[in-house]
């Protein structure tokens, strides 16, 4: 009946004007824009040749990849998503992710390092006022500084609302105490967002009790601790931050008191697609790995390839990956369209990509053998870096949640 309906329709458009018909045409397309492909195709490039060849140096030093980073910014890759009045790209989501999915192909320590500045300046996207905007973004799009995100404490990840960091008022200025764990660019950010319990009350909704403050480094009382030695990714930089009676000035208040909760949980609707395509990067590169493995090692007289266990493992890579982009790229595009429907899908590509970066990744080492389970093979740092993206910004778990949550509200609205 379907099909009946529309191809009807389709013979009536064609019959009609090109405008009609390139509408109907245009309506769902898995092709990139000119600009989209120019854009993916200048990641592609920076990806091949400033990140793969220094990847492995960085993941086994630890150091901050600062030179990628630069490199980064002079290329336009940085804070694309800036807004334009303050001199950025105002690209959205979709292309964002673009970028992110390709740096990720290169180094997914590196790509992290490189968002975790673009999670940081969502909650003065979302929520800051221009002056706070033209501050802060517009110093990272004058000079290649990067931002940091500070929410999780040592006591209170998932359970944002169980953070103890608290701002009092005093005259014209905040003090903030307070400790933040694990924040992604901590020894390295120019300025931080920060949010604090400002609201004495315990029984304060969350949606009341907090607020977010832009922090500069440099302030009196902010003091990072070391580098974190973590499993992956060890080319981006995770520290603590400790605040101690740091005066922050009103003018750095996001939005208003008691609206802080708010901008950091809707900043997730934009990030979350990113860490999807992060970790699709990361999937498509053990699946490529794996592949041109597979063609080269011979056992029992052919390629591993052509023993069927082994390309049905490749097979299911490569389903794996496909239907994980598929899942950013819905999710991004709801998330340029603003659609209500954006924060249940971004939990989904985020978790659905996480976990299959995991399983690719974990696959790529079985094809490679005992190559794989070694570090001068490139198998073995996919593996490690792919486990974060089922703990940060909210593990696998907790997008669960949020992706039960919206179907049931969803079935009570349709009255179920
Ligand atoms: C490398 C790295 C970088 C990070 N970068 C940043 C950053 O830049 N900024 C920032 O603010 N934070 C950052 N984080 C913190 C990260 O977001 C948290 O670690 C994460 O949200 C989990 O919180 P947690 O570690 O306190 O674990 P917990 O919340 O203690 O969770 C422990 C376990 O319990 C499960 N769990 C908890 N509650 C529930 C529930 N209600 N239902 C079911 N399961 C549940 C979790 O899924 C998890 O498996 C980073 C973490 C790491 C490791």
């Amino acid at each position: 009946m379907l099909i009946k309906v529309f191809s009807k329709i389709t013979k009536q458009a064609l019959a009609r004007n090109f405008s009609v018909s390139s509408r109907l045409s245009s309506g769902f397309s898995f092709e990139l824009s000119e600009t989209s492909q120019e854009i993916k195709d200048t990641a592609d490039k920076f990806a091949r040749e400033e990140i793969i060849p220094v990847a492995a140096q960085y993941d086994k030093s630890g150091e901050y990849p600062w030179p990628v980073v630069k490199k980064a910014w002079e290329t336009g890759l940085l804070n694309t998503h800036a807004p334009k009045d303050i001199g950025g790209l105002e690209l959205g989501a979709f292309d964002g992710c673009l970028i992110a999915e390709s740096l990720s192909y290169g180094c997914s320590g590196m790509m992290t390092a490189v968002e975790s500045s673009g999670l940081a300046q969502w909650p003065i996207i979302l929520g800051g006022s221009k002056a706070q905007q033209k501050k802060y973004i517009g110093r990272l799009i004058e000079e290649p500084l990067v931002a940091a995100y500070c929410v999780t404490e040592p006591g209170a990840g998932s359970d944002v609302a169980g953070i103890k960091t608290k701002a009092v008022k005093k005259g014209n200025e905040w003090i903030l105490n307070g400790t933040k764990m694990w924040i992604t660019n901590g020894g390295v950010a120019n300025w931080y967002f920060v949010l604090a319990r400002t609201n004495p009350d315990p029984k304060a909704p969350a949606g009341k009790a907090f607020t977010g403050f832009i922090v500069e480094r440099d302030w009196p009382g902010v003091s990072p601790g070391r580098k974190e030695w973590n499993m992956g990714q060890r080319a981006s930089n995770t520290t603590m931050v400790t605040f101690e009676d740091v005066r922050i000035p009103e003018e750095n208040v996001l939005t208003g008191e008691g609206a802080g909760f708010k901008i950091a949980m809707e900043t997730f609707d934009a990030t979350r697609p990113m860490v999807a395509c992060g970790a699709v990067g990361l999937a498509q590169r053990a699946f490529d790995e794996a592949l041109k493995y597979s063609l080269e090692r011979h056992t029992f007289g052919k390629p591993i390839a052509e023993h069927q266990a082994v390309a049905f493992l490749i097979a299911d890579m490569e389903i794996a990956v496909e239907t994980a982009r598929l899942a950013w790229m819905k999710a991004a595009w709801a998330a340029d369209k603003k659609l209500p429907t954006a924060t249940k899908l971004a939990s989904i590509a985020k978790c659905y990509a996480a976990d299959i970066a995991n399983r690719v990744a974990s696959d790529a080492v079985q094809v490679f053998g005992g190559a794989g389970f070694n570090s001068d093979y490139p198998v073995e740092k996919l593996m490690r870096d792919a486990k974060i993206y089922q703990i940060y910004e909210g593990t696998s778990q907790i997008q669960r949640l949020i992706i039960s949550r919206h179907i049931f509200k969803e079935a009570k609205a349709k009255g179920m």
